[in-house]
């Protein structure tokens, strides 16, 4: 049985990792010192590292982690890394034989061009790219990319887990409740999450079917969101582009 659990790093970064007792992945190492001193205490062997994209948040652990284990890394084809890697390209998909795993590479460009994630049913690693409530800023794509990418990931099974790499869901929900402010599902969130935050808990992961649920960004075609942009002609790329340029400033 494997268990996925989130490691804290920095003031509101999570690592993902994924482990069977005996070994481990870990999503996006942008620390090392807290996944090295997570597999001393759990006993366990570190076997592979996911990359979704190259922030420095999300791969300045990788050197300090290949210097103390065997561990392989897999990244994006798409994106150049100093480190040694297994380079992975859209659609590809590979086995962890370690945990008894497969994943599927989607390539989503907008917060990166080379912006990946790693697939296996029911499960999303998504970096950057899909926040609760949220989604990832425009640092190298164009909203018409992460808009297709978020599409992308809109229609994955409403029961996939989303495993975003930051926390950030309250701001999200408190921007969000300036566009929709009488969407229901988002209310309710809104209590949820500051339950969840209170009790020091992570709010994540979330679901596509939530996502779809509360996030502005999947939401685009909504009439309550057009409404509350003052826009109830624009099409959604518009919609979306004017989201994100609000949200960056909010
Ligand atoms: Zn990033
Ligand atoms: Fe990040």
């Amino acid at each position: 049985m494997l268990k996925i659990s989130p490691i804290a790093a920095f003031t509101d970064n999570y690592i993902w990792m994924l482990h069977n007792q005996q070994y481990a992945v870990v999503v996006d190492p942008g620390d090392p010192q807290v996944v090295l001193d997570t597999l001393a205490k759990q006993g366990l062997t570190l076997s592979q590292i996911l990359i979704t994209h190259h922030h420095q948040d999300h791969i300045g652990g990788v050197a300090t982690l290949l210097s103390h284990t065997s561990a392989q890394v897999y990244a994006s084809a798409y994106e150049q890394y100093a480190f040694n890697h297994i380079p992975v390209t859209h659609g590809q998909s590979f086995y962890l034989p370690e945990i008894d795993w497969a994943f599927e590479v989607m390539h989503l460009p907008g917060h990166t061009l080379g912006h990946i994630a790693y697939y296996n049913v029911g499960h999303l690693f998504c970096g950057d790219t899909l926040f609760s409530a949220g989604c990832g800023r425009l640092f190298e794509g164009t909203p018409a990319q992460m808009f297709a990418s978020l599409r992308q990931l809109a229609q994955l099974p409403p029961d996939t887990k989303v495993y975003c790499t930051h926390e950030y869901t309250e701001k999200n929900i408190q921007f969000a409740l300036t566009v929709e402010p009488n969407n229901q599902a988002l209310k309710d969130y809104q209590t949820h999450v500051a339950q969840l935050r209170q009790q020091q808990q992570a709010s994540l992961p979330s679901s596509i079917q939530q996502e779809l649920a509360v996030n502005p960004f999947l939401r685009c075609e909504q009439n309550t969101i057009k409404q509350g942009l003052n826009m109830p002609n624009a099409d959604a790329l518009k919609i979306f582009t004017e989201l994100r340029a609000r949200r960056n400033l909010f």
